[in-house]
């Protein structure tokens, strides 16, 4: 598995760098109050914590077994969408908590699950060992290895459906990503020349 700091470093600055570039824009510009501040810092926190939420159970395993195990929780695996749930009901609470708001709490929350599932996209990347699927299908799959599909080993449809799925899981991440930011103050548009 990558580093915890690879995993929140990884999300803050590439599934999230449309936010820390208009932060550092904003800080240039001398447009962030200190209230800012802290909903921005609030907003990276969940995130960070969230994007580390699938090896929570490393931290138990290395203070009770003396070991790093990190993907079940019980019979759960921590890796899966299942388990995703978590970091949505996660940044709910702290976006209900901070906002006071129900749909202000809904963004915080699908931001948690972008951060979520980008650890999963990562650790995929690396070993390929993501139980997705649980509890419908029991075993690991790599959205990553369907990338490394070539043609004309596979048929030409074989090949174009492992190439879009396994693109698509990728986009889907970033756009759940870039909706919640959207609805959390930061602009994204298109903005025609005149
Ligand atoms: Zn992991």
């Amino acid at each position: 598995m990558p580093y915890p700091v690879v995993h929140v470093l990884f999300f803050v600055l590439c599934i999230s760098a449309p936010a820390v570039y208009a932060i550092i824009i904003s800080i240039f510009r001398r447009k962030l109050s200190l209230m800012d501040s802290i909903q921005i810092l609030l907003l990276l926190s969940i995130g960070s914590l969230s994007a580390l939420l699938p090896d929570v159970p490393a931290v138990y395993n290395l203070i009770v077994n003396d070991n790093v195990r990190h993907c079940w929780i019980g019979p759960v695996p921590t890796h899966s969408f299942l388990f995703s749930f978590f970091a949505l009901l996660y940044g709910m609470l702290a976006g209900l908590i901070a906002y006071g708001k129900f749909r202000k709490a809904v963004y915080l929350g699908l931001f948690a699950e972008a951060a979520f599932l980008s650890h999963l996209w990562l650790d995929d990347a690396h070993e390929g060992n993501c139980v997705y699927l649980y509890p419908i299908y029991n075993k690991s799959i790599s959205v990553f290895s369907l990338m490394a599909v070539t043609f004309p080993e596979s048929d030409l449809f074989n090949y174009l459906v492992k190439s879009f799925v396994s693109v698509f899981c990728i986009a889907f991440i970033i756009m759940i990503s870039l909706f919640a930011l959207s609805q959390l103050g930061f602009e994204f548009r298109y903005r025609s020349e005149k």
